[in-house]
């Protein structure tokens, strides 16, 4: 029993977390910056922290993740870190020569207060970026929100940063995707294409962080959304953001800066998530929707109406981040399942009460909270088990000691390998989630079936 502490009676709690169910605000800026082409993320702050970050990343893509660190001192602790950083800047360039630097601070150069618009003013009014190159930067103290707010805040940045109008429409779309896995980039962007539209991706991690073993290293990599798309992204005829966390206020920024129409969709998890992106694609695209996305479409709709005994009625508990779990859950009601306990680390009261209305006509109690831990979420198992567990992999935990199936999704995944290479989203991703699902239930009734019931065919 390696959680034996967990108590079943709830006892309230306000100043203590444990077990968190999310993780640091720069990881989420780190990944973001990692999704535009040439760019060296930077982390304004102590050695620890990029560590940290680098290695959380690392571990969930098993790619390497390079980005470089202000390498905070006790002095600078004190002082501030301007020094630290113009020095970094010139080194960076002269040494690995990326297009672009994406600054990211830490709760130490927060609580300091550094000003980093105005040290990239003064290293570029020095001649440490050299012409053509650039430095952005998003703030990101992690004493507030999580890794998502991390995301959005350097999506914001890049789009504020590079976007900028020549006042002739680009016949482009931008799409922003969300905290999702580059797997998922790709598919956002195939079915894009599939629908006719030419879509602008940022960030873009496809490419990046699931790239080929060639058995050279690229510091790198060709994927990424360029400084030329970014740029271009003013001109767009819209943009869809996916994920009102994640993506809503790069999107929102362009609109009041740029008159670029924006609207906010969740992330296509799911059916009915799906179906709402392929139909805002449609109407952008102006066509209807090809035979491929409907075929996939039904493919989906077979596997729901051929196993859905199996999902009928199973109790689900997730962990996750608010952007995944609302389209997640509303994918489960839509299949007839009941997801009971439902927690995410990262704040914000829309999210409880979006899970609320979709599970509002649910026959059971359905317990929902943001800021929440896997602490709490294990003891609302306790109380009332559950037939699945959908969380990252801090989840394995509550699955061995209660012995409960379990599909890994999220981040970080630390333990298991394919998330980067096979999508979640659109119908395609749709299907792979209901195997993985599948997967775990049936294993657990061939496993608990007593002889005479073990079936060959299910
Ligand atoms: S100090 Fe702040 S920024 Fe650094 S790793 Fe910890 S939570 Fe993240």
């Amino acid at each position: 029993m390696l959680l034996r502490h967990t108590t079943k009676e709830i006892i309230p709690r306000k100043a203590l977390t444990i077990n968190p169910a999310k993780t640091c605000q720069p990881i989420g800026a780190m990944y973001a910056s990692l999704g535009i082409n040439s760019c060296l993320p930077h982390s304004h702050g102590s050695q620890g922290c990029c560590a940290y970050h680098r290695s959380t990343l690392t571990r969930h893509y098993r790619e390497p993740v390079m980005a470089a660190t202000s390498s905070f001192t006790e002095g600078s602790s004190v002082f501030g870190g301007q020094a630290n950083l113009i020095q970094a800047i010139n080194t960076i360039f002269t040494t690995y020569d990326p297009d672009i630097i994406a600054v990211h601070t830490t709760c130490l150069s927060e609580t300091i207060g550094d000003d980093v618009n105005q040290i990239a003013a003064k290293a570029v009014a020095e001649g440490k970026v050299p012409k053509g190159k650039h430095v952005i930067h998003a703030s990101t103290p992690s004493y507030v929100g999580s890794h998502v707010t991390g995301f959005a805040n350097m999506t914001k940045a890049m789009a504020m940063y590079f976007a900028k109008a020549t006042g002739k429409h680009n016949g482009k779309f931008n799409i922003i995707p969300g905290f999702v896995e580059p797997s998922d980039m790709t598919e956002i962007r195939r079915v894009a294409v599939a629908m006719g539209i030419k879509p602008i991706i940022f960030p873009d991690t496809s490419g990046v962080l699931n790239g080929p073993q060639t058995g050279k290293y690229k510091m790198f990599p060709k994927g990424g959304v360029t400084a030329a798309e970014l740029t271009s992204c003013a001109d767009s005829i819209g943009t869809i953001a996916l994920g009102p966390l994640a993506s809503a206020d790069a999107a929102r920024a362009l609109d009041a800066k740029w008159k670029v129409p924006c609207q906010v969709q969740d992330i296509p998890i799911g059916l009915a998530a799906t179906d709402r992106f392929i139909n805002a694609l449609r109407i952008a695209a102006g066509v209807s929707v090809p035979d491929i996305i409907t075929q996939e479409r039904g493919q989906l709709l077979d596997i729901i109406t051929d196993m859905h005994q199996y999902f009928y009625h199973k109790k689900v508990a997730l962990a996750g981040d608010p952007d995944h779990l609302i389209p997640l859950v509303e994918f489960l009601v839509n299949i007839d399942m009941l997801p009971v306990h439902i927690v995410t680390g990262t704040p914000g009261k829309a999210f409880e009460s979006r899970i609320r209305e979709l599970t509002s006509h649910l026959p059971c109690t359905v317990n929902v909270k943001a800021a929440g831990d896997m602490f709490q979420l294990h003891q609302w198992i306790k109380n009332e088990p559950v037939d699945l567990l959908i969380a990252n992999s801090y989840g394995k935990y509550m699955a061995k000691d209660d012995d409960i199936p379990y599909v890994r999704y999220g981040f970080p995944i630390t333990d298991r390998v394919g998330h980067s290479y096979f999508p979640t989203t659109c119908y395609k991703g749709g299907m792979r989630l209901l195997e993985k699902i599948l997967d775990v239930l049936l294993d657990r009734m061939d496993r608990d079936a007593p002889e005479e019931k073990f079936e060959l065919v299910m």
